[in-house]
């Protein structure tokens, strides 16, 4: 077995499988391990992503989109519904897809580039070497490897013990640890071209509760509740299960998955000598949405890109890799991560009145573009009680 390589990509997820794609596809060797044995499963995701993040990366494919979504319905404490319509978009809202198939695709087109690929292969220690990661320490099936790489990527979701093997802090908050729950059920009556979001603090306490359709009466029916708010009788599955109770009586659950989403700020830096963190380990989920598919994407392939120029340069130490921190933190999602935490932060503390007063007003909105920025800026606009609340947050999201 090959014990030296370019680059050394931990964790199979989307993150990983980018990076590894992207540097293969330049001509870099690299080695993409993954501890699962299979990749993409289980998944932990309720599969939702937009159109046109989607295709930044990939080109859809009906082999793991099982839902075009039509449209998404927002659902205040009160029962009041609020509806958008793709046509308000542009038709350009997004998917649900299928993570089981889609994770190995993009496995698949990295290998197809020239990675090689190890499953049920774990990580275990960092190689360090002066202060610098030169590789890591790999487990399969009972054998232990140590393989060198000139950068080694630490895409290894929210868990993310490698980069703290390395010295880097990742601790999280609980407050800010999203506690989630998901049912896959089946033999249930949905809009199975919407995507219905429950909010309040009754249904999902600091956070919301999801129906995303996976087809005709089967869909992802999951809840994210705040760490802090969790304990027991209270934690997020008892709260899903009430739900279920009521809503789905004679539904069927074939998958139940539960995990943590991190909504805190992204690591206050993603990389040192040797190492480029990308992804959920990085923390950069966005901290509204919880949605972290397009971001892990996103710097997972600028992690390979600035990983290929500071190879290039023959200068792979934290100050090299540098560009990378300042790159996605600058770029668009970046800034939306960044603004996205102060409207979390502002949305989490609302009273149940306040949230249903702003969906009661938001149903009369005519919007030209389909964000989540806009639903927000527009729903500030049509609530003045709240301007005073939220000058810092209008000073922040502009
Ligand atoms: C309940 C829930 C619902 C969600 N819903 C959505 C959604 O609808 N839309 C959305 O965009 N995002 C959603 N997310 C978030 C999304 O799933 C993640 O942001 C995304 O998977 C991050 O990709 P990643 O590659 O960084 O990490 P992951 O996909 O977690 O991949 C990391 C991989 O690293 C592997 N690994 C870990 N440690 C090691 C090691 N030491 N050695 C080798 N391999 C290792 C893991 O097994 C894993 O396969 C959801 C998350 C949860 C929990």
């Amino acid at each position: 077995m090959r014990t030296d390589y370019d680059l050394l990509v931990i964790g199979g997820g989307p993150a990983g499988a980018i990076a590894a794609r992207t540097a293969a596809q330049a001509g870099h060797s690299v080695l993409l391990v993954e501890k699962r044995p299979a990749i993409g499963a289980p998944v932990r995701c309720a599969e939702g992503i937009g159109k046109e993040a989607l295709a930044e990366f990939v080109t859809p494919d009906e082999r793991w989109i099982a839902v075009e979504l039509k449209r998404a319905e927002i659902v205040a404490p009160d029962g009041a519904t609020m509806m958008l319509e793709a046509a308000m978009a542009g038709s350009k809202i997004g998917y649900i897809i299928d993570r089981k198939v889609f994770d190995r695709e993009l496995v698949w087109q990295a290998a197809d580039a020239g990675a090689d690929v190890m499953v049920k292969t774990r990580a275990s220690a960092p190689l360090m070497e002066g202060g610098s990661v030169k590789g890591a320490v790999l487990e399969s099936c009972g054998e232990q490897k140590k393989v060198e790489a000139a950068v080694t990527i630490a895409a290894d979701g929210v868990e993310s013990k490698f980069s703290r093997w390395c010295g880097v802090n990742t601790a999280v908050p609980v407050r800010e640890i999203m506690s989630s729950c998901q049912y896959l059920m089946t033999g249930i009556e949905i809009d199975h071209e919407c995507t219905t979001f429950f909010l309040g603090n009754e249904v999902a306490p600091e956070g919301y509760l999801w129906i995303f359709p996976k087809g005709k009466r089967t869909a992802n029916v999951g809840i994210g509740i705040s760490g802090k708010k969790s304990g027991a009788g209270h934690r997020a599955k008892d709260y899903l299960d009430r739900f279920v109770r009521e809503r789905f009586p004679g539904g069927k659950t074939i998958e139940c998955i539960v995990g943590g989403v991190s909504v805190c700020r992204p690591l206050s830096r993603t990389v040192a000598d040797g190492l480029i963190i990308a992804g959920d380990a990085a923390r950069v989920v966005d901290p509204l949405t919880g949605g972290g598919i397009y971001n892990a994407m996103y710097t997972g392939d600028l992690a390979a890109k600035v990983a290929i120029q500071a190879m290039g340069a023959g200068k792979t130490d934290a100050d090299a890799l540098m560009l990378y921190d300042q790159g996605w933190r600058s770029s668009t999602m970046g800034k939306a991560i960044e603004r996205n935490y102060h409207i979390k932060e502002y949305l989490i503390n609302l009273p149940d009145d306040k949230l249903n007063a702003i969906i009661h007003s938001a149903r009369s909105l005519d919007l030209k573009d389909f964000s989540t920025f806009t639903l927000i800026k527009e729903l500030m606009k049509r609530n003045p009680k709240l301007v005073a609340e939220l000058a810092l947050l209008k000073a922040t999201i502009g």
